[in-house]
């Protein structure tokens, strides 16, 4: 029986290859030559393999699936791929870890980036959330300091607790986050068994131009599923890659993994009086106030093809929103608004979008042209709008900025209008002692002090008693002790220094 043959190699310009394995010199042992242009092609090629790393959201996977509307939500929103129930969108997902980077395990403490791609009638809908349903700060511009907190110190190239607990401590916004960090919640078992969350409100427009309010939430059908400290660390050794591999796998076997989407719905007017302020990224919507509503499932049944292709190159954007949803007055979303395109445009190139896994599918006219790595051309059409030949047009009806009244005031930099209970311990309080299990608080309590006793500082652990004592007062105590600096079980009051309190409860008096 014959073996099928191989193609032969050629080039990237296609012409036949000289040879796999030699280079070109002067006779056996003689020098080099720089006109080996195939080799020295293939080592150049070689050099820029790679495209800059994000700089959060670095390690990922993903995988292609469906998204399919299951109740009819047109009360709601005119946005098409929500029009009718049985309509399906095909669509991509990235997950993610945040602050480690290409190689890091992916079973470490983290939040994990739930990124969505819906490759929807109206052009491409992102939905870049993550599997928490809030931020550890509220304003885009303390973004990267709070990202710079959690990476590296620029002088031993080494991640530092101290700064973390540092930053997190004198931003008490951060609370609500940190107890989701901290908790088993940190450590998701596998992608497919953790939530996902729009995070920020949203807005949306029906078809009558009523609007409305709304947060996302992506629940897995398979069950939320957590490891403790000691699993995740033992998967961190055992396979760095397991997050990866495991839905990998699971797709392979067909136990394809399915997510219920739910919406909070609240509308439009009620947003000024609700008690907690319904744009701070730091808070939740309690379920009991606006309760979710079902949506539609989305199910990821085909692995990339080629993971640089897919999952790499795949660039997502909360700017990439659709007719029937909008913006809030969310300051973090607005920051990722620039931030996300403009990442892109460094890692990948101005026509980002040309790409197969972010082109959408349907015609793109824009006038937009030209730049690095044009593939995709306009042709004969006008390149300046407005024109008298025929170019595209706006739809300004369907197309309409989906806004909000504003009051009307001076240009300034200002915290979020403070309702009626709006602070920063108030919902991770409720988290710990209502939303918990024993279990779960026991493992809050040793993964903080796990965290905090790693070369952090005794002036920083002061203030990480105290930060806690705001959240919960048995909570501080158990952290105290965990850390050596008194309390203890029976203790409802924490050794707190009075310093500590103080500057925790000045900079929390900014929310
Ligand atoms: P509910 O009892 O109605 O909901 C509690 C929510 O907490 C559920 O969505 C549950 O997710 C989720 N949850 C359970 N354990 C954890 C954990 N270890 N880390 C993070 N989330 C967890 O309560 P409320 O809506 O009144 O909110 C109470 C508190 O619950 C909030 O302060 C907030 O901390 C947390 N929470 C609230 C959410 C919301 O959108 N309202 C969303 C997520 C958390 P599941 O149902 O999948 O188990």
């Amino acid at each position: 029986m014959n073996e099928p043959k191989s193609p032969a190699t050629t080039n990237d310009s296609g012409v036949p290859a000289p040879s796999d394995e030699y280079s070109l010199t002067v006779g056996a042992s003689g020098p080099t030559v720089l006109h080996d242009h195939y080799v020295v092609q293939k080592m150049q090629h070689f050099n820029r393999e790679r495209v800059p790393e994000r700089v959060v959201h670095a390690k990922g996977t993903g995988a292609h699936g469906f998204f399919e509307v299951t109740e009819d939500v047109t009360w709601i929103t005119k946005a098409s791929f929500l029009a009718e129930v049985g309509k399906r969108t095909p669509m991509f997902a990235r997950f993610s870890t945040v602050a480690g980077e290409q190689g890091y395990a992916d079973t470490v403490r983290d939040p994990r980036g739930f990124a969505l791609k819906f490759y929807t009638d109206d052009g491409n809908y992102d939905l870049v959330g993550n599997n928490t349903p809030v931020f550890f700060v509220r304003d885009a511009s303390k973004f990267q300091d709070f990202i710079h907190s959690q990476k590296r110190l620029p002088d031993t190239g080494m991640r530092d607790n101290d700064m973390q607990w540092d930053f997190w401590t004198l931003s008490p916004e951060s609370a609500h986050q940190v107890t989701i960090l901290m908790s088993d919640a940190g450590t998701p078992r596998t992608l497919r068994h953790m939530n996902g969350y729009s995070s920020h409100t949203f807005s949306t427009i029906n078809a009558a131009g009523e609007r409305f309010w709304v947060k996302f939430h992506f629940k897995t059908v398979q069950g939320r599923e957590n490891f403790s400290d000691a699993e995740a660390r033992a998967m961190t050794a055992e396979d760095p890659d397991f997050h990866r591999r495991d839905l990998r796998e699971a797709i392979i076997r067909g136990d394809n993994p399915e997510w219920r989407l739910e919406m909070q719905v609240m509308p439009f007017a009620q947003a000024a009086g609700y008690r907690f302020n319904p744009f701070d990224l730091t808070k939740v919507w309690p379920h009991g106030d606006y309760p979710p509503i079902q949506v539609g499932r989305m199910v990821l049944d085909r692995n990339p093809a080629n993971f640089f292709a897919e999952v790499e190159q795949a660039s997502f954007s909360p700017a990439n929103l659709v007719p029937g949803i909008g913006l809030s007055p969310d300051k973090m979303l607005m920051g990722r608004i620039f931030s996300y395109h403009d990442t892109h445009l460094h890692r990948i190139g101005p026509n980002y979008e040309q790409l197969p896994i972010n082109a959408p599918k349907v015609a793109v006219h824009s006038y937009n042209k030209d730049a690095h790595m044009t593939f995709k051309h306009a042709g004969a059409q006008p390149v300046y709008a407005p024109n008298s030949y025929g170019g595209p047009q706006a739809d300004t009806d369907r197309a309409a900025d989906l806004g909000w009244p504003v009051d009307a005031g001076e240009l300034g930099r200002y915290a979020y209008a403070k309702h009626a209970e709006d602070d920063d311990f108030g919902q991770p309080g409720t988290l710990y002692r209502d939303v918990l299990s024993d279990t779960e608080r026991d493992h809050l309590v040793t993964n903080i002090v796990g965290h905090a006793s790693d070369h952090v500082s005794a002036q920083v652990q002061q203030r990480v008693i105290a930060y806690w004592t705001r959240v919960d007062t048995q909570l501080g105590s158990r952290v105290a002790a965990g850390l050596g600096h008194g309390g203890g079980e029976g203790s409802r009051q924490g050794p707190v220094t009075e310093e500590a309190a103080n500057l925790i409860a000045s900079r929390a008096n900014r929310a």
